[in-house]
């Protein structure tokens, strides 16, 4: 028997049966341990179920714990209920907020397939009024996903404080961290803004490899993986990143590349060696972030470390010699402190001798390699090599 000579290609190589199931945008029809949130979060959207405006919610946790999925998943039934019951009066916009009022306005209105709100190029005043034309006395639902880093960017948010100004509006606020308020500038919107509060806790190890179990057998071929790899897997994660079902999802998708190029299945092996992967790409994911300030300073302090203002000195010098002004000792310690902040470099103490105290050296993270973060800085920036 000759046979199909195509066959063991189609047949080998992946173990993907359905990749979709581990991308960032699949819903599963079920959520795992999350049966106290959705009921909570249920309850309080249920009277848009009878045309009504629900209470505001703020759905907060970690990262990775859910609270997109959570509330993309349930808005998912509440829609097809209001079309089953022929509620037309609810209108329902989800975004992931980010940049400012005016934009944040016009997502919101796309999501809920309206059309003609500009999103730019016209006064927020007037991208609200076509807006609010639009949706007449309708109660609207505005999920505001991510609103932390929205607020951060734009504290006394003009779009937060007219949605709470509109009869029969409901925001649900999803923010990764817990106190928005502290956020907030504007005294008008903490005023107006009292929600429900729903709190997404870490997964623990057993809760994270039930995660990874339902997935897997949606996403992998039969046999691809044993039950044992998926606690191993979910341990693993959790070491890594805590509870945090997106790392334990990733680390299960490259551990399956890895395995797939090996012809094998996914193993500790595999898990370890995606493990190592993800985390490098984690720690040096920042770099790609610096403006030439902040990487001339990097690279001062990976060339040769010392006190801040050694680092100062050298930073100014890659700068002159790339037609930049200097920067003045004020700008220094911003910049070192967010060069910290994010992981980058850490502070040692340095004595100074018997009584003489001691001062600060400034340190490249030891986690990340030197060379390779020089060499990532000279590439992207021009610096020049050190005579
Ligand atoms: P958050 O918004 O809290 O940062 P996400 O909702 O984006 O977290 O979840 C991260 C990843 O983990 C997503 O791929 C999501 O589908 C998955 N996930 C999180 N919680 C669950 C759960 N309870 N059941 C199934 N998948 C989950
Ligand atoms: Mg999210």
């Amino acid at each position: 028997m000759g046979g199909d000579p195509y066959v063991s290609l189609f047949c080998s190589g992946s173990l993907l049966i359905d990749p979709t199931a581990l991308s960032p945008q699949y819903i599963p029809e079920e959520l795992l341990h999350r049966e106290e949130q959705c009921k909570q979060i249920a309850s309080t959207l249920s009277p848009a179920v009878y045309g009504n405006a629900p209470y505001p919610l703020l759905l907060f946790g970690p990262a990775g714990t859910g609270k997109t999925v959570t509330i993309r998943r349930l808005l998912l039934t509440l829609e097809n209920l209001c079309k089953e019951r022929k509620v037309n009066s609810v209108l329902i916009g989800y975004i992931v907020a980010s940049g400012r009022s005016i934009s944040n306005l016009a997502a919101l209105a796309a999501s809920m397939r309206l059309r003609g709100v500009p999103r730019a190029g016209v006064s927020f005043e007037e991208c609200w009024r076509i807006f609010n034309d639009l949706t007449g006395n309708k109660v609207v639902i505005a999920v505001l996903d991510e609103i932390d880093k929205m607020l951060v960017h734009e504290p006394e948010s003009i779009l937060l404080y007219y949605l709470l100004s509109r009869p029969n509006t409901s925001v649900v606020a999803i923010s990764n961290q817990g106190e928005i308020t502290g956020l907030i500038k504007d005294e008008r919107i903490i005023s107006r803004f009292n929600p429900k509060r729903v709190f997404f806790p870490e997964y623990t190890a057993p809760q994270l490899k039930d995660i990874l179990k339902a997935r897997a057998e949606k996403a992998f071929r039969p046999g691809a993986i044993t039950d044992e790899m998926l606690g191993y897997c979910a341990a693993v994660a959790m070491a890594s990143k805590g509870g945090d079902a997106r790392y334990a999802l990733d680390l299960l998708m490259v551990a399956s590349e890895i395995a797939a190029k090996r012809g094998s299945c996914i193993d500790k092996t595999s898990i370890d060696e995606a493990n190592e992967f993800l985390r490098s790409e984690t720690i040096y994911r920042p770099l790609e972030e610096l403006n030439r300030v902040e990487a001339a300073f990097l690279l001062a302090v990976a060339e040769r470390g010392g006190s801040p203002s050694e680092i100062l000195a050298l930073a100014n010098d890659y700068l002159l010699k790339t037609g930049r002004e200097p920067v003045s000792n004020r700008t220094r310690a911003r910049v070192l402190g967010g060069l910290a902040a994010r992981g980058l470099v850490e502070y040692v103490h340095r004595g100074l001798g018997r009584g003489r105290g001691f001062v600060y050296d400034v340190v490249l993270n030891p986690r990340l390699s030197k060379s390779r973060v020089i060499a990532m800085l000279r590439q992207t920036w021009g610096f020049p090599e050190e005579e």
